[in-house]
């Protein structure tokens, strides 16, 4: 698979009153074409953080992302590009949907104009030929009676065709990226399902790299070629999807894995939560970030970070129970075949 998307050495920090708080400390990883890779994490761990800088939308200040990072995609850096650059990028190579539809749609502006104007824009359509486009992409996107609702404001919308039609306008221009920012957590579980299956079956369609962010595991199974989970501003694991669901290593995956529901557990027991939390990103600890809530911490824990563990060639963890001298520990039975 060909690369489209580099991201290098990534440091974000945001400058408070209270001082430096740096969510995101040095996080690299490649998108190839097609494929859908999920960041994973609790609230707070950088994953939005992470996807914003690659669209250059962190607030700069109190923002700042650091010398020395990069965010390379077609061969440049988004980093170093220019405000034309930057619109031109925003427009037609990578799109990003958000949590809450109604902030990418205009609450004063029929859908259909919003969809025809980035056409107009950005595929230098005259105003007729993008409104026959924009019903034939809410059509595509699964919208019934199209010709009808291109003349509705997205309050005669439901919740769930307002998360398609922002669906619709991202995808207006085919972009090549598809950043997708916990896109189901409104919704019911029924239409989450189905938003998620319209992500991958216009991603089979058109070919885009889709980087789906969420802090649920449960909802990238089906979907996520490639998942990496994020912790206090770092990637802590990261595989294809099978390994993280069939043989994780690190201690944190192990927690999220529990806290999914599945059908063969419901009834036997409580949902898992994880116990404490995150560290304080103002004066990251010198040790493992997961190590005041994990229960198999050891000394060297405390003290130094865990280097990377190759496990496969396509699967590698930050954590000292990959070293040699450690001792053996087995994964929670609860997950043992579960997935
Ligand atoms: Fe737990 Fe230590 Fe592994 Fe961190 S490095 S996850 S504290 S065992």
């Amino acid at each position: 698979m060909s690369k489209l998307l580099e991201v290098k050495d990534l440091k974000v920090s945001f400058h408070t009153y209270a001082g430096e708080v740096q969510s995101v400390r040095g996080v690299s990883f490649n998108l190839d074409k097609g494929e859908t890779l999920a960041i994973v994490g609790e609230s707070g761990c950088g994953k939005t953080i992470t996807s914003k800088s690659i669209m250059r939308l962190i607030p700069t200040p109190p923002g700042e992302i650091k010398e020395g990072s990069q965010i390379i995609f077609e061969g440049k850096d988004i980093l170093k590009m220019d405000n034309k650059e930057l619109r031109k990028l925003r427009g037609e190579s990578i799109s990003m949907i958000f949590q809450d539809p109604m902030t990418s749609l205009n609450p004063t502006m029929k859908i259909g104009k919003q969809i025809a104007e980035s056409l107009i824009i950005h595929r230098g359509m005259d105003k007729k030929e993008a409104l026959e486009e924009s019903v034939k992409i809410l059509k595509l996107v699964n919208i019934p009676n199209a010709e009808k609702r291109i003349n509705q404001y997205p309050h005669e919308f439901s919740g769930g065709m307002r998360q398609r039609a922002m669906i619709a306008i991202a995808l207006a221009c085919n972009p090549k990226i598809l950043i997708a920012d916990e896109p189901t957590t409104a919704l019911d579980v029924t239409i989450q399902a189905q938003i998620m299956d319209l992500i991958k079956s216009l991603q089979d369609k058109i070919g885009m790299g889709v980087i789906l962010i969420t802090h649920d595991l449960g909802v990238v199974a089906s979907v996520a070629t490639k998942i990496q989970v994020m912790y206090a501003g770092k990637i802590i694991e990261r595989g294809f999807t099978e390994e993280i669901f069939s043989n994780p290593k690190h201690p944190y995956t192990w927690a999220l894995l529990q806290s999914v529901p599945r059908l063969e557990t419901e009834h036997k027991n409580e949902l898992y939560s994880i116990k404490g939390t995150p560290p304080d990103l103002l004066k990251p600890p010198a040790g493992c970030p997961f190590a005041s809530r994990c229960e198999y911490c050891m000394e060297i824990c405390k003290e130094q970070m865990p280097e990377v563990s190759k496990i496969t060639d396509n699967h590698s963890v930050h954590c000292w129970l990959q070293h040699p001298l450690a001792p053996k520990v087995n994964m929670p039975e609860s997950l043992g075949g579960a997935f």
